[in-house]
């Protein structure tokens, strides 16, 4: 069966083309669904009207292709090429067959009755279902066939290859890069082509100063409704009682939950950022440790684990007015009911920061926090696949101050095609392919991690629970900076991290942080962390060795040329 086999095909002719509309009816493939749209005889009829039919139905459905027949083909290819985003080709021999499919990805092929033996015809309408669209350089021709004939405005038009090939270049060569190389930054992954639509959309130019029915603008009545989506989304997804969806990132939703609540002065008691923690949970060089008053707490230096007899000993002592829970380089699972615990103890708020583990949280690879935490902040990024973004939920008790203090007290106009694009991906995260792969980045992670230990690299803290990692390179022949830089030489990306108690200078740490969210997103399993937990021991083993770092490049871009994941975009 060939590979690109349409849901359904339509076919269409004039009375010219009746007789060989009736042929190929009975000699195609039965695989194909094919769906005659007329006409029914050989009675004069006008091939306009069977030609505007069968377009309109390719057009709004573009899994679908279809075959238009009149005496010459001559009036129906031009009446279809009239409709948008239709691509219909009229050929008489295989090779503009071929090509009609390969360079114009023609979604309806045009046959001459009159013209064309039936044999011939049935020959050339499988080669055309059968060839494949070769994409590339072709996909710019198409966009412009699209944009010429749609905008007489055609500034506005133009593709960004035209306005501004730098910018256009820079983008294939970021594409590329992300499809070719194994990128294992944990706090990256790559989203749906959806979202990137909803994230591209004219969405951009709209101004909704406010929320959902109270905006300070008109024209929000389709912005209103996205909004509302993503609101509503994100309450089912994380079972909360309130969604803020307009923070621009993690770190401005984390601002937005202190200015709430606290006062300039107030403890943040957060964990410490040499430790795992963020920068927004307390450091000094952030906002966070400049307005509040912070302490931190840390790993146990034995385990590498959160010691929560230890936190509670500092909330005791420091009596802080907020606890911080999450991190940005923390392997293990968090225990929310002990924080609480905590937090209730000293009469401190919970705020848990689930930016890193939000998709886990949401596929119940990590335990929620929502029901113990007063606020849960995540970006959308990171495991939840995305828009880059954030968000805030809390308890009723809070809607109305955070909302206040994002609008208008952070922000003016939200980002409307990002909350669009956050949208789509709350949506896709209650699919079950979501979910699966979500449950595969953790199986993953615990399975490299395992494989690395086995190998004699030493993993903080013992291993993993969570989609990622660190590795202390103390015994090998390599810091994090040329760790980060040979890996990448090597073809796979991923960053220099400090480890817990880290005698070395953040700009050269001594450990590696490895992720597997995007490699579990292009369906890698273990059979693949295999392969990379071989490849990362030998580049960390030998990581100036060129017959080393050559084979490991090879053997990378093989693997990632088998788990495709925008190979549609270049
Ligand atoms: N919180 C945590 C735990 C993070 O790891 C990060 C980013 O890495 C953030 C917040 C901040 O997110 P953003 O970069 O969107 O400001």
């Amino acid at each position: 069966m060939p590979k690109n086999t349409p849901e359904t095909l339509f076919i269409a002719s004039d009375h010219g083309g009746y007789q060989l509309k009736e042929f190929l009816k009975s000699n195609l493939p039965k695989q194909y669904k094919l769906q005659d749209l007329g006409t029914a005889s050989e009675t004069s009829v006008n091939y306009p009207e069977f030609a505007h039919k069968l377009a309109d139905q390719v057009a709004a459905n573009p899994d679908t292709s279809g075959i238009l027949i009149c005496g010459t083909g001559i009036g129906m290819s031009i009446t279809a090429n009239r409709h948008r985003n239709i691509r219909a080709a009229l050929v008489h021999d295989k090779f503009t067959a071929q090509m009609a499919k390969e360079h114009n990805n023609a979604n309806i092929i045009v046959l001459g009755g009159r013209v064309l033996e039936p044999s011939t015809a049935l020959e050339l309408v499988e080669l055309w279902l059968s060839s494949e669209y070769s994409g590339g350089r072709h996909q710019q021709r198409l966009d412009l066939i699209e944009r010429r004939n749609l905008n007489s405005n055609r500034d506005i038009a133009a593709p960004l290859s035209q306005v501004d090939p730098e910018i256009s270049q820079l983008i294939t060569q970021e594409t590329e890069r992300e499809e070719s190389k194994l990128i294992m930054i944990a706090s990256e992954n790559c989203v749906s082509q959806a979202v990137l639509e909803a994230q591209g959309s004219v969405l951009t130019n709209k101004y909704a100063e406010g929320y959902p029915g109270k905006r300070y603008y008109g024209g929000c009545q389709f912005v209103d409704q996205a909004e509302q989506l993503a609101i509503d989304r994100a309450l089912s997804l994380f079972d909360a009682e309130h969604a803020n969806v307009q923070p621009l990132s993690g770190s401005s939703a984390n601002m937005a939950v202190y200015l709430s609540v606290l006062q300039p002065g107030n403890t943040i008691l957060g964990m410490n950022l040499a430790h795992g923690g963020h920068l927004t949970h307390g450091a000094s060089v952030s906002f966070s440790g400049q307005i509040y008053r912070s302490v931190y707490y840390g790993v146990d230096r034995e385990t590498e684990k959160l010691d929560y007899d230890a936190i509670e000993e500092i909330a005791l002592r420091e009596r802080p007015h907020m606890i911080v829970a999450g991190a940005s380089s923390y392997s293990r699972t968090l225990d929310f009911p002990r924080f609480r615990a905590i937090a209730d103890k000293v009469g401190a708020m919970l705020m848990v920061d689930i930016a890193h583990i939000a998709g886990l949280v949401v596929a119940g690879a990590h335990p929620s926090p929502v029901p113990y935490a007063d606020f849960v902040t995540t970006t959308t990024h990171k495991t939840l696949r995305g828009p880059r973004g954030g968000m805030i939920l809390c308890r009723q008790e809070h809607a109305s101050k955070v909302d206040k203090t994002i609008f208008p007290g952070l922000q003016g106009g939200p980002l409307m095609h990002t909350i669009a694009g956050k949208a789509v991906a709350f949506k896709e995260a209650t699919t079950e392919e979501f979910v699966k792969v979500q449950k595969q980045t953790v199986i993953n992670a615990a399975f490299l991690a395992n494989r690395l230990q086995e190998k004699g690299l030493r993993i903080v803290s013992g291993g993993t629970d969570n989609h990622l990692f660190l590795i202390d390179l103390t015994n090998l022949p390599v810091n994090g900076k040329g760790a980060e830089e040979a890996l990448d030489d090597a073809g796979i990306t991923a960053n220099k991290n400090g480890i817990p108690f880290d005698p070395r200078n953040p700009a050269d740490p001594s450990g590696i942080r490895i992720g597997t969210p995007i490699a579990s997103t292009r369906g890698m399993r273990e059979t693949e962390m295999e392969i990379i937990a071989d490849c990362l021991e030998k580049v960390l083993s030998n990581p100036e060795d060129n017959t080393v770092i050559t084979q490991v490049r090879s053997t990378i871009r093989e693997l990632c040329s088998r788990f495709p994941v925008y190979s549609h975009l270049l």
